[in-house]
């Protein structure tokens, strides 16, 4: 229709096929489903057992420019192309998304099925509750919060002799006896484990535990965080199946004890426990778009203290089933420097995978905004730099795109670039986009209009893809895991970023000395940085050079598998200070996002 109608409007017009029949169609047996309501279904894991010697489909990945206010659509893009792959050119494909978190769904962002005529449906299903798995992420991490609280005042109130410590042999002591009855002896003051929900609550950041009088005076201060920055819903995306997240899940390190060695899971003899909350979780859920085509929806950590990629198992699973000729198209969160890099060095590593091609998403808007547009608040109306044409702008943001591009092609992996055209685009605008991306090496760049026209407006894009899925592909990672921890996190910094350097703060150098020590020196590195730079300056967009990456602090999520430094905005006036500024870079006194950690 035009104009087209609200995205909600959208998806209450059309009846989803019944999820048994989707089921059936991609070759799903009666039993490998486990039905919820009437358009979700999991997935039963059993089903790569089965389909073990079939061989995978192309793997493509959708990333983005630097995001701006203004929106790229990568999520629109990704199940644009998977309507446009499956319904016009009758390739198998399929889609695999995020879970979307409620503290977006009901912020400013908003939810996560996509828009116009490229959406996930229903779409109040997919933004909420789905099938129940952000909800056993949040009993489990907070089942684990609560033994260690309940640990550190047992160890306290009871004697050694009950405590079964003092048995005069203590190689009598059982396995079970070891683990509930040997003190820990958590040092309160070390404890990282957070008690988490699913809901912007924002009076619940800091709080004070334990004022009962049953707690005998074990008061702490603790907090809140939201449920998909839970280290469970990072195991969720990265496991390969039930043995290895009870593996991951055991490994969690929640706090050191009083000599300083790390106390995980594990210790706290709740593996089992969290392993069996997660037991419906760990299966995908099966979704479908406006037009009929299979998506998987799965896991949602975020891409600052995580790696903002949707499940392993997921695309895994599609791989098989889409089978030789078909294709998975996976969307990587933030801008490509940040999600397309943690997708290569962090999950791709994990599962093995390998992937075929990037699709890059610009958009006329953004690229404008990273030319020197000005900044715009959300929902205020369009200044007139973004509605009508205006080639210099478009042309020096292109700089941003140009980078991005790059970025891919040091992991050898060849780009698409996918323009998602709104309608105050003019062609002199699209044309002038795609030419630029051409001569940076992209090896095509085409204008999209699945918002407004579903999978047929997507073909060009599809058929882009296709073609250059089977172009030569180098893919490599960026770094060498064995590399000590401070060289990882430059590799990144200078290669990715565009950084000088990196500086460290003293804390981050202590942890990093003591990761090592641990033995936790040879995981991938996640970097917690601002998506709305390139740098770590929110305000700057475009390419910003000649800057120094400050690391403020260094954690790590152990049974995830990766350190996560924390970026700062500035520790000495250096990293402060952008030391070259060029006339791509553009200081925009904007409101400035708060990284989460
Ligand atoms: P991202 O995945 O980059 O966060 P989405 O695909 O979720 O972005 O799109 C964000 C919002 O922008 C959605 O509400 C979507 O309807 C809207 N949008 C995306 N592309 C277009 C377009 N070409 N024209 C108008 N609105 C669009």
């Amino acid at each position: 229709l035009s104009p087209v109608p609200s995205d909600i409007e959208i998806s209450r017009g059309q009846v989803p096929k019944p999820v048994d029949l989707l089921a059936k169609e991609i070759g799903l047996l009666a039993d490998e489903i486990e039905v919820y309501g009437k358009a979700k279904a999991k997935v039963r894991l059993s089903l790569l057992e089965r389909l073990k010697e079939q061989p995978d489909g192309k793997y493509v990945l959708v990333a983005g420019i630097t995001p701006t206010p203004l929106g790229e659509g990568k999520s629109t893009v990704t199940i644009g192309l998977v309507q446009a792959l499956t319904a016009h050119l009758q390739v198998n494909s399929f889609a695999c998304l995020r879970q979307p978190s409620q503290g977006p769904t009901f912020g400013v962002k908003g939810g996560a099925a996509g828009g116009g005529y490229a959406q996930v449906i229903p779409m109040e299903e997919f933004n909420l509750h789905l099938t129940g798995d952000i909800h056993a992420i949040t009993a489990a991490n907070n089942l684990l919060a609560a033994a260690i609280d309940a640990r550190i005042l047992h160890e306290s109130t009871q004697s050694d002799k009950r405590l079964g410590i003092n048995k005069s042999d203590p190689s009598t002591l059982t396995a079970e006896e070891i683990t509930s009855f040997v003190r820990l002896d958590i040092d309160p003051a070390t404890i990282t484990w957070q008690r988490v929900l699913d809901t912007n609550d924002r009076f619940l950041r800091k709080i004070t535990v334990g004022q009962a009088n049953t707690e005998k005076g074990f008061i702490r201060q603790t907090q809140f965080d939201i449920a998909v920055a839970s280290e469970i819903m990072a195991i969720l995306a990265l496991t390969d199946g039930l043995a290895d997240m009870k593996d991951r899940l055991g490994k969690m390190v929640v706090a050191s004890d009083k000599k300083g060695h790390p106390v995980t899971a594990e210790d706290l003899g709740v593996t089992g426990a969290l392993a069996v909350l997660m037991k419906d979780a760990i299966k995908p859920t099966l979704m479908q778009t406006l037009e009929g085509s299979p998506v998987f929806v799965h896991a949602g950590p975020f891409a600052n203290i995580a790696h903002g990629n949707s499940s392993v198992l997921a695309d895994k699973i599609a791989l098989k089933l889409v089978g030789e000729g078909g294709f998975v198209v996976t969307e990587a969160g933030f801008g490509a420097d940040i999600g397309m890099e943690k997708f290569f060095n962090i999950k791709c590593r994990i599962s093995g995978l390998r992937p075929n091609v990037v699709v890059l998403v610009a958009t006329v808007r953004a690229l404008k905004m990273h030319g020197g547009g000005p900044n715009v608040s959300a929902g205020a109306p369009l200044p007139k730099e973004y509605t009508d044409e205006n080639l210099k702008l478009v042309a020096d943001g292109c700089c941003n795109l140009q980078k991005q591009i790059q970025i891919a092609h040091h992991f050898g992996v060849p780009v698409v670039v996918a323009l998602n055209v709104f309608k105050t685009d003019t062609k002199a605008e699209t044309d002038l986009v795609c030419q630029i991306a051409k001569d940076a090496g992209a090896s095509d760049a085409v204008p999209c209009y699945h918002w407004a026209r579903g999978g047929k407006g997507s073909v060009e894009l599809a058929k882009a893809v296709r073609e250059a899925a089977n172009q030569q592909n180098s893919f490599k990672f960026l770094y060498d895991l064995q590399l000590p921890i401070v060289e990882k996190i430059r590799t990144v910094a200078q290669k990715v970023y565009g950084a000088e350097d990196i500086e460290l703060s003293p804390e981050a150098q202590t942890k990093i000395d003591n990761y090592t020590k641990q033995g936790f020196g040879t995981l991938p590195i996640c970097m917690a940085k601002t998506h709305l730079s390139l740098s770590h300056l929110p305000d700057k967009k475009g390419v910003p050079t000649g800057f120094i990456l400050p690391i403020r602090d260094v954690r790590a999520s152990i049974g995830a598998g990766f350190i996560y430094p924390l970026v700062g905005t500035g520790l000495s006036r250096n990293s402060s200070v952008l030391l070259n500024e060029n006339k791509q870079q553009h200081l925009r006194g904007g409101k400035k996002k708060e990284e989460r950690v």
